[in-house]
Order: structure tokens, then sequence, then C-alpha cells
């Protein structure tokens, strides 16, 4: 579990301008985007989380004013379609799949020679999770992710089970985050979401005094993300405190929006 600071306490990244604007210190914007919850709402299965007409437009606007990069656990391609903004930096994998307008592909070193693995792993993920009445294992290039949210509640207790037999399947070579009713499989490494928002200010050229790196995110997988960016940037938290998918955990971001409207607000608001 995070530990940190309770949601509820947090200032408010549109209502408490003051305490942005003491944050920023004069710096100007470097903006890292969670997808899923963050820029679409939550929805039942993976492929419709497509974004509105109007955050695509806010996402747009704000990267013609400054960096923009969107930091998704999906696949790099995946999210390249569903967000449809050619000239976005682009972060799939956790990171370890970077796509910027300017420099082309980025691979990171990190990410490669798992593709056989993560295949025999969604296999068995398959095999144990059919059975299962509206399971959904979404293969991807550097995990595997297992969804429950269809899963009558009744069910849901035959999920994990089948998670921690994969991984016993596989001693210290997998680790497993869970997410928002899903569980995510992925080899067993010193990578997240920090360590690569700290590898995209750098690979960018963004890792400079004179840049404020903010970090959008609703997840336990941002909190790694708000952790590497606490002192230096702005962690902003999206969600309510008494939302139960959250689990009255703490934060380690700084501030708060409340939901995917107010981002958007937020994102129409930096743009100026
Ligand atoms: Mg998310």
């Amino acid at each position: 579990m995070t530990a940190g600071a309770s949601i509820a306490a947090l200032p408010h990244a549109l209502r408490d301008r003051d305490e942005l604007t003491r944050h920023f210190g004069g710096r100007r914007p470097a903006v890292f985007l969670d997808y899923d919850g963050t820029l679409t709402p939550i929805v039942d299965r993976p492929e419709d989380a497509v974004i509105s007409q109007s955050m695509r437009a806010a996402v747009r606007g704000l990267a013609q004013r400054c960096p923009v990069c969107v930091v998704s656990g999906r696949d790099r391609r995946v999210v390249q379609d569903l967000m449809g903004v050619e000239d976005l930096i682009v972060a799939g994998s956790h990171g370890f799949d970077i796509w910027s307008p300017s420099e082309g592909t980025l691979e990171h070193e990190a990410g490669g020679g798992f593709e056989e693995l993560i295949e025999r792993v969604t296999e068995r993920v398959r095999e144990e999770a059919g059975p299962i009445e509206g399971s959904l294992v979404e293969p991807k290039k550097a995990s595997v992710a297992l969804h429950y949210r269809l899963v009558a509640a009744t069910d849901r207790s035959a999920i994990k089970p089948i998670v921690d037999r994969v991984l016993a399947e596989h001693p210290g070579e997998l680790k497993v985050t869970p997410g928002k009713m899903v569980y995510e499989i992925q080899p067993k490494l010193e990578w997240d979401k920090g360590k690569a928002v700290l590898y995209l200010l750098k690979a960018l050229g963004l890792d400079g005094d004179d840049v404020a790196p903010l970090y959008l995110g609703d997840d336990i997988t941002d909190e790694d993300a708000f952790r590497a960016l606490s002192g230096k940037g702005i962690g902003i938290f999206v969600g309510q405190a008494d939302d139960p998918e959250i689990g009255g955990r703490g934060t380690s971001a700084a501030f708060v929006l409340d939901s995917i409207e107010e981002v958007q607000r937020f994102l129409d608001t930096l743009a100026r």
C-alpha cells in the first residue's frame, strides 16, 4: 500500500491557484499524462476507452504550448490510435516504448527481451481465466493484464489465485501490479512509471531547472511517478478520496483534481 498524504487533504489544482503558482516557481511546464482514468473515463472494456473530442482538443491545444507526453501501461500504438493526436510524445508499456514527433522511436533498453516470457504467461492466464465469465485478458507488448470488472461479484474471488498461480510458475521472473479491477503481470524489473518519467525528462532534454514537470494520474502505478517527482515536480492525483476503488489509500501527489472534466479544465487553463 502507498503511504503519503490523505487525498482529502490535498490542495486543489484548479481552486488553489496560489499554491500551484508557488510550486511552479516561475518554471515552464512539461506535462505528463496518464491515459485511462485521467483522460478517459474508466470503462468496462479497455478498447472502449476512446478520448472525447473536447479532451483531445485540450491535449492538442496544450501540446502546442509546452511538451506533453502521455504515459500509459498500454502499448504505445494502442494509445496513439485511441488518442488520435499525431504530434504528441507517447510513452507506452509503462515508458518502455517512447515515440516523439521529433525523434521517432526511442525504445528503452530495459524493455526488450521479454516477449517470449510474456507470450507464455499470456497463454497461461488465458487458460486459467477462460472459464470465468466476464474476465478479459489483454495481451500487451511488455505485460499482460487480467481485467475482472465484468466478472460477477460472486466469481471475483477466483481471480487473484489465478495471478498467484501464474506468478508461482515463474519464481523471481514476474511481478504483479493491481489496478482498478485489473491485475497487470509484468517482467520483474526495476522499472515503473516513476523511472519512466525521470528517463523521459532526460531523453527529451527537460531535466533542467527551468522546467516544472507535472504528472497527472489516477491509479496505483501513478504513485511511482508522484514519488519520483516529489520535491522537483508537481504530482496531481485525479479522483475522489471516497472512491471505493481507491480504498482509502494515501497518495504522494501534491494536488488533486476530482474528475476527468476537471483535468480537461486544468489542461485548458495551462494552455492559456
Ligand atoms: Mg490510469
